[in-house]
């Protein structure tokens, strides 16, 4: 097996069980092996300190699978990762029949996600890694997955790119039938309809469905604003927990109209008597709201990420600012706002200081009465703290 020999010192990460390796830290080896190839990690001393994936154009140039020199990465080791993720979850609360199975670097699967919608298997590859192991995850997710229908994959995800990898619109099947154009999901009393092969990341935000269930338990009375909305998900939680009426803001016109069939299969035909949809964009909605003297009960805020990495940190504090600031001077006396930050480079503390700061500036004092995270099967290894991205808080105007 091809070697990757480390500089000195930089075996320190990898043995605090850190998976990625940087190119830098790299004296010597690799450079003949594939693309996802499996190499043997070996220290200055000539330690080896464990297996991982070669990923000859990516700045993480391996990522680790095992950390033990004899346990070596290859498809029982993979295969066994997946069964294990999956044992993990368990589907059995009945309160859903969607969950993320694998969870990247926290499952010991290194750039591979798989999320479960109703019997069908998405997945992304987005690591080298992961896409040389692709048909032994697809194998191995057929095999251990209670009530599995099918596999598929996406592969327009960004990060592809920089592992030298095919990106790729729409959806491919791994294994078993095809999946229909929506698959209908529930969460609690919510139903909602899933593209697998356009919809966000693999469909479906699975990661705010712990969140969205909170929103329900704060919504009952208010008239809420549901900004971000994308398919509906916690305006449709706000109703069903009792709010006197939701209005569902998004830029896409894609994401509102699955939204109003997300309504209409939750909330009967009489949807709109309650539930109003509005295509705009979210900042000059809220500018108008606000010019118009209009104000809300409760207000969720859950953009998209506003920062990449680090280096966009400052910009995206200023994003975050202005909308929690905006959307503070909407809220009535008593009223909550559910704000979420799903930017990887944002602290829970640096959020927590924004939305003091934007407090401040509203003029107006608010409590944590809540603070949410990534759902549970979304977890983190301790290892691996870039694991933990969404943090939210439900703020109560006082
Ligand atoms: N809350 C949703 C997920 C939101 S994802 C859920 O629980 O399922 C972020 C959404 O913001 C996407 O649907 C995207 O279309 C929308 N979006 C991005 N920029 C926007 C803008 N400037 N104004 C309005 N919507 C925007």
């Amino acid at each position: 097996m091809k070697k990757v020999v480390l500089k000195p010192g930089r075996e320190k990460s990898v043995l605090r069980r850190h998976p990625w390796i940087f190119s830098g830290a790299i004296a010597s080896g690799g450079e003949e092996a594939g693309r996802g190839e499996t190499v043997e990690i070996v220290s200055a001393q000539g330690e080896s300190l464990g297996f991982g994936s070669y990923s000859p154009d990516s700045q993480i140039r391996v990522r680790v699978a095992s950390f033990d020199p004899n346990c070596p990465l290859d498809a029982s080791l993979v295969s066994e990762r997946v069964s294990l993720a999956v044992a993990r979850r368990g589907l059995s609360s009945g309160y859903t029949n969607a969950a993320r199975l694998v969870n990247a670097e926290s499952d010991g699967l290194p750039g591979l996600v798989v999320d479960f919608y109703a019997g069908y298997a998405v997945a992304q590859f987005t690591s080298a890694g992961a896409e040389f192991w692709k048909e032994t995850i697809a194998d191995s997710l057929m095999a251990n997955v209670s009530g599995i229908r099918s596999v598929s994959e996406r592969a327009d995800v960004d990060a592809r790119r920089k592992e030298g990898l095919e990106f790729k619109e729409g959806l491919t099947l791994l294994g078993g039938e095809e999946p229909p154009g929506l698959i209908e999901i529930h969460e609690g009393a919510v139903k909602l309809f899933v593209d697998p092969r356009k919809g966000h990341k693999t469909g479906f935000y699975l990661d705010q469905r712990e969140a969205r269930r909170t929103v329900g338990e704060f919504a009952k009375g208010r008239r809420v604003l549901n900004a971000f909305s994308y398919t509906g998900g916690f305006g449709l939680h706000a109703a069903v927990g009792g709010a006197k009426s939701v209005v569902q803001v998004d830029i896409s016109s894609d994401a509102i109209a699955l939204a109003k069939r997300n309504a209409e299969a939750t909330l009967g035909h009489k949807y709109g008597e309650t539930m109003e949809f509005v295509e705009a964009d979210v900042f000059k909605f809220l500018r108008s709201c606000r010019d118009a003297g209009k104000t809300f009960d409760m207000i969720v805020l859950d953009p998209p990420k506003f920062a990449e990495s680090k280096a966009h940190l400052m910009k995206a504090a200023r994003g975050y600012k202005d909308i929690n600031l905006l959307a503070m001077k909407l809220l009535a006396p008593g009223g909550v706002l559910a704000t979420f930050s799903c930017s990887g480079a944002m602290t829970e503390d640096l959020f927590a200081k924004i939305l003091a700061e934007a407090a401040e500036d509203a003029g107006r004092d608010f409590q944590i009465a809540a603070r949410t995270s990534q759902a549970k099967d979304h977890p983190v290894s301790l290892a691996f703290p870039e694991g933990l991205y969404l943090k939210g808080f439900i703020l109560r105007r006082i």
